[in-house]
């Protein structure tokens, strides 16, 4: 808790040799909280119940599984409360609608209550047996231990690419790099989440959050399976949106890049127009330069609708969160007295 300045590279560096820090902590006692967020995950549940028994079920620790249903449209909530009745870790939150992985998971993170706090994938894509490792440098003291997929095989191509280039240019502009391959699966200490609770923008970007809250981090790789059962709800339109967020909310360069492009249409017009005026004075008058007209033209016009669409994102965003809606609104808490 107290080294929240480390840079990314001092992170990455600890992540590299894994040198222990002084705290040392006990799970005796603890409790740990999984959060997983569920959008139609019916054919999955099964065997994810399973191999959480088999895995974290033997980890001495006290556990609560927090399932957050997020508008299914399949019989998930149904399924979560049958077995929240037999099962007193099994905690249900059911969602008034669809309200996306990140309101999902922020619901989960506020109702969580161990010392631990570990976000999962419902698909089994964030293989459960890795916890056993995050809860040992969870004991060394770093507050955040956080899954980086070393091979994503498992994605398409085309995924795989597109979000190579989401994290470059994310990076690349942003003040709080996220590390690398790096999802949502990561253990939390009590300390981190609270911080996160006190968040108060409605724009979600949990993996930025995540990297903002600074804390001491430590990275562990793991290679990410394919999914197990059902399909993925995230379409590229819906993934171009979702890194369209990232970015406005961490960084603003893509608004005061503009003035940077205005500068340097404005020196290149004055050299241009200098140009012409010496040509007219030498050799005459030219023959009407209509083509260079008009891609002058064109091209300020478009450059000018570019930088009107994102100042469009950011106002937008701006109307969101002054809006001041809440981020998910709850139908059903299930489990939660026992
Ligand atoms: N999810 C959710 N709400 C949504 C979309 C997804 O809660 O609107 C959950 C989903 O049930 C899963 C996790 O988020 O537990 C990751 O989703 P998915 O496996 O579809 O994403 P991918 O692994 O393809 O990135
Ligand atoms: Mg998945």
């Amino acid at each position: 808790m107290t080294d929240t300045t480390r840079t990314g590279r001092a992170r990455r560096r600890a992540a590299a040799t894994k040198t222990a820090p002084a705290g040392q902590r006990s799970r005796r006692g603890k409790r740990l909280s999984l959060i997983i967020p569920m959008h139609n995950e019916a054919p999955v549940l099964d065997a994810l119940f399973e191999r959480l028994d088999a895995t974290v079920g033997g980890l001495k620790l006290a556990l609560e599984i927090i399932c957050i249903d997020d508008g299914s449209r399949d019989d998930t909530l149904e399924r979560l409360r049958l077995r929240a009745a037999t099962d007193a870790r099994i905690r249900a939150i059911s969602l008034s609608r669809n309200f996306g992985k990140e309101a999902a998971l922020t619901a989960g993170l506020e109702a969580a209550t161990g010392q631990m706090i570990v976000p999962l994938d419902a698909d089994l894509q964030d293989p459960p047996e890795l916890i056993a490792e995050f809860v040992t440098l969870w004991e060394q003291g770093y507050d955040v231990v956080y899954g980086v997929r070393s091979d994503r095989s498992s994605d398409t191509p085309l995924k795989r690419t597109t979000a190579d280039l989401f994290y470059r240019l994310f990076n690349s502009v942003s003040d709080y790099p996220i590390p690398a391959s790096t999802g949502d699966f990561r253990l939390m200490d009590r300390c981190v989440v609270e911080a996160l609770n006190r968040l108060p923008e409605r724009n979600r970007f949990m993996k930025g959050l995540f990297a903002w809250v600074g804390f001491k981090q430590v990275g562990v790789a793991y290679v990410r399976p394919a999914r197990l059962a059902g399909e993925t709800a995230w379409g590229y339109r819906k993934l171009f949106r979702f890194a369209v967020d990232g970015v406005t909310a961490f960084t603003t360069v893509p608004l005061r890049i503009w003035t940077l492009v205005g500068i340097g249409a404005a020196i290149a017009a004055l050299i241009t127009g200098v140009g012409l005026i010496v040509r007219v004075l030498i050799v005459g008058r030219d023959v009407p330069g209509y083509a260079s007209l008009m891609v002058a033209l064109l091209f300020g016009f478009a450059l000018q609708m570019i930088a009107l669409g994102v100042m469009g994102e950011y106002i937008g965003r701006m109307y969101q969160e002054v809006k001041g809606r809440p981020t998910y609104l709850v139908k059903d808490r299930i489990g939660f007295d026992a």
